[in-house]
């Protein structure tokens, strides 16, 4: 049944500053809502505080210097998709954007959110982890630089304090020479939720590779082993199904990007 609307408070700070000291009066950030607001219309968002940070116009930016690529957490899959440089150089990030939903949640829903709703069946973490990225955290008392990698900690646990905000996501520019294969298997071709989701690069020796609801974080892999994915059963697929996906895909990325790397 949906939410009782007066029940909940919802204010727009005028900017960052502003919205940093209402995180720490107990308001949580909405960004495009397509999470958010999905629980409202199921009531089932138990958090009666609010604080809408769309409109704050420095959280929305592709910025390009010599060393990285730096996304604003209000980027949105739009964004993504119509960014030549990152289709030149991170083609796995506008690859997953394509396959988000459906027209309207890709104008809408941002990258920061795909992130902090911490979703293991969220479909840019993947890409994010084998890029390499870095997530700025800032509150009012500063900012601190975290590599992805250690930002999930547990299911829907992250390294994110109730008083800090998600502001950038960083990819270090030297993945452009690797080869790119991202791949999304769900029960449709649009408007899916992932069943699998897997992300993989690959140059000379190395590989890099992140794996999607197979686990009850986003997984990041330096090597073919698939011994640390743990899948489940849920309504959308089974834990053996979504093992043999796994296996399949990493077989077709391996295939797909050179000759089979020697077992260590
Ligand atoms: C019809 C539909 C289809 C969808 N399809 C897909 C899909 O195919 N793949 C997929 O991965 N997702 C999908 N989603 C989920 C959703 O669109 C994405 O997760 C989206 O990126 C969420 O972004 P948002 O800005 O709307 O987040 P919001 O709903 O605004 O926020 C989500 C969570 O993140 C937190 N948050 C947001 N921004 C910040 C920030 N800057 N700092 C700290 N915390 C923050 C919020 O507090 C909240 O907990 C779909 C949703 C809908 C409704």
């Amino acid at each position: 049944m949906r939410s009782h609307v007066p029940s909940y408070e919802l204010i727009a700070p005028r900017d960052l500053q502003h919205a940093l000291k209402m995180l720490t009066e107990g308001y949580r950030p909405m960004a495009g809502g397509t999470d958010v607001m999905v629980l409202f219309e199921a009531g089932k968002l138990a958090h009666k505080k609010w604080l809408t940070i769309r409109e704050i116009p420095e959280l929305r930016y592709i910025d390009v210097t010599p060393e990285y690529i730096t996304l604003g957490p209000l980027t949105t899959y739009t964004d993504i998709r119509r960014s030549e440089i990152l289709a030149k150089e991170f083609p796995l990030l506008p690859q997953a954007a394509a396959q988000t939903g459906g027209i309207a949640t890709q104008n809408r829903g941002t990258i920061g959110g795909n992130i902090a709703n911490a979703s293991p069946a969220a479909d840019t973490p993947p890409a994010l982890l084998v890029y390499d990225a870095e997530v700025e955290l800032t509150s009012l008392t500063g900012s601190r630089w975290l590599p992805y990698t250690q930002f999930h900690k547990a299911y829907k646990i992250m390294d994110l304090a109730p008083d800090e905000l998600l502001t950038s996501i960083r990819l270090p520019r030297r993945f452009a020479d690797w080869k790119h294969f991202y791949r999304k298997v769900g029960t449709r071709r649009a408007q899916a939720i992932s069943k699998v989701c897997f992300a993989g690069i690959r140059h000379e020796g190395q590989i890099r590779v992140a794996l999607g609801s197979v686990a009850p974080v986003p997984i990041f892999l330096e090597s073919a082993d698939l011994s640390s994915i743990a899948p489940i059963d849920d309504i959308r697929s089974t834990a053996s199904y979504r093992l043999q996906v796994a296996k399949n895909l990493m077989s077709e990325f391996l295939s797909r990007t050179g000759p089979r790397p020697v077992p260590s």
